[in-house]
């Protein structure tokens, strides 16, 4: 299938990106944000109409795409704004946002009830990712949905997983994804401000690690990119990768997988969202431990 009109709610830090690289493609964007500047930005941009209420995105579109804060805003939009009501079947339905993989299953069956094929396609690889079309996109829900996506899909990412085939299964992945990589980001702060302490170039560290087992996603992206030169300016709130670490705790507690270490790195991520102004980026975690050390 290809998707000539795309319907497209949230378009934040992500979704503006997302559905002008849509449009790019020759698509036909319908976009709604409830934020007024968020809609202003993308008037009068080419193949982009910006609609008046959630549901009108529905009018006409082959492929729906979510791209908002969490699962509540999600279930709002779907079923308190009437947008689900609004689609017509064979109309795909499609939730990118981080949500939450129990309340995406039970959204699916709701979607079901009425005709329409709802899947999750969870996105990594942050704005920059979203600005150049190189995220990874995981989704969750049968591989011919997938298929019939792809053409979509493609023109944001580059690499398009089938992550299984219930829904939910992309947003399992992607907290446990996020769970792994605050933990990276808290341990290799800490030990980034020890390394200091005794004398260390931070840079130098930074080299030595990423050539070595320490590295990861954060010493070899985050630290040069948004803490070494102290931008703190990913695009990703702090208030959004604690969201997801406790989607993904709450898994492993429902299927009652050990995880001490996850529990104590959420507790001090939470600590510092509270701590640190709200929308605060994510990266700021390592400026806070630095002036907790101070
Ligand atoms: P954001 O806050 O910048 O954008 C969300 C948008 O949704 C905002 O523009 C907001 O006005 C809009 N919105 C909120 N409530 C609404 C409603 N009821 N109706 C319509 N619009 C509404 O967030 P973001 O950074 O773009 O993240 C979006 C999702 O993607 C989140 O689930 C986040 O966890 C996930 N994510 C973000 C990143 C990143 O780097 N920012 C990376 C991967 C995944």
């Amino acid at each position: 299938m290809t998707a000539d009109t795309i319907g497209f709610v949230g378009l934040g830090n992500m979704g503006e990106p997302m559905v002008r690289r849509l449009a790019a493609a020759g698509h036909r964007v319908r976009g709604y944000d409830v934020a007024a500047e968020a809609r202003d930005r993308l008037a009068n941009t080419p193949g982009i109409t910006v609609v008046a209420a959630p549901a009108d995105v529905g009018d006409g579109a082959d492929v729906v795409i979510l791209m908002l804060p969490d699962s509540n805003v999600v279930e709002q939009v779907l079923l308190g704004d009437g947008l689900l009501d609004r689609v017509r079947p064979p109309t795909l339905v499609v939730d990118m946002s981080s949500s939450e993989p129990a309340r995406t299953r039970a959204l699916a069956e709701r979607a079901a009830e009425r005709g329409v094929t709802l899947v999750d396609a969870p996105v990594s690889g942050g704005v920059i990712g979203a600005k150049g079309g190189s995220l990874t996109i995981m989704v969750g829900g049968p591989a011919t949905v997938l298929a019939a996506l792809r053409p979509v899909l493609d023109v944001l990412g580059s690499k398009v997983v089938h992550a299984g085939d219930v829904p939910g299964a992309g947003h399992a992945i992607k907290a446990l994804n996020n769970l792994m990589s605050a933990a990276h980001l808290l341990a290799s702060s800490e030990a980034m401000l020890a390394g200091q302490a005794f004398g260390l170039d931070p840079a130098v560290m930074l080299d030595i690690v990423n050539g070595s087992s320490g590295r990861s996603g954060s010493t070899e992206t985050k630290w040069p990119r948004y803490i070494l030169p102290a931008s703190f300016d990913s695009g990703f709130s702090i208030a959004f990768m604690v969201k997801d670490m406790k989607i993904a705790l709450q898994l492993a507690d429902a299927a009652g997988t050990p995880a001490p270490l996850s529990r104590a790195a959420v507790a001090e991520w939470m600590i510092a969202a509270d701590e640190m102004p709200p929308g605060a980026d994510h990266t700021e975690i390592a400026r806070w431990l630095q002036r907790a050390h101070d």
